[in-house]
């Protein structure tokens, strides 16, 4: 079996849209409005002669929880099913309260994270992108999934994570 790494992060920090740059398709679904991604969906990807599986996660039903309670849960699958996870946060945004409890979650598992600072289309974002060291988990690395810069440095983190 191939390797797996799990795509955590909150609604619309675009972890779709990374996944389809990590597989080089545009098969996961980008959506501008939060919470329509299925659960976990798997699809194969290659980078640099490797093979390894990449879940896509996201999805919940709004009605039946809140947000912040369906994000921990969603987290806490991901880390039980992942080899590595790559968190996504939107350095456009920056840290909110939600990624804090994911954060928890991922060190508590002891699993490898690469951190993901999405949304990173100028240098000026650049430069907001460095106060995400503060969360502990070590370089964030700088991408636009939806321009497909920097994502070369990432997926080497990620195959020496897996
Ligand atoms: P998910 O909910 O985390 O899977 O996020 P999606 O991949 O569905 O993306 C949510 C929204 O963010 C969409 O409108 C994307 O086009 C947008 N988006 C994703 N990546 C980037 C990026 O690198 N830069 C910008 N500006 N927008 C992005
Ligand atoms: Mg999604």
């Amino acid at each position: 079996p191939t390797p797996v790494l799990a795509v955590v992060g909150r609604p619309n920090v675009g972890k779709s849209t990374l996944v389809n740059r990590i597989i080089g398709r545009r098969e996961a679904v980008v959506e501008d409005r939060p919470g329509v991604t299925r659960d976990r969906v798997y699809y194969d990807a290659h980078w640099a002669g490797r093979a390894f599986t990449v879940v896509d996660t996201g999805g919940w039903d709004p009605d039946a929880r809140g947000m912040a309670e369906a994000i921990r849960a969603q987290a806490e699958v991901a880390v039980t099913l992942a080899d590595a996870v790559l968190f996504v946060v939107d350095a456009m945004v920056g840290i909110t309260d939600a990624d804090e409890a994911v954060v928890r979650i991922l060190r508590a598992s002891g699993k490898p994270v690469v951190l993901a600072a999405n949304k990173v289309d100028d240098q000026r974002t650049e430069a907001e992108a460095y106060g995400l060291w503060n969360l502990g988990l070590g370089e964030p690395f700088c991408v636009s999934a939806l321009h497909g810069r920097g994502s070369g440095d990432m997926l080497d983190a990620i195959l020496a994570a897996l």
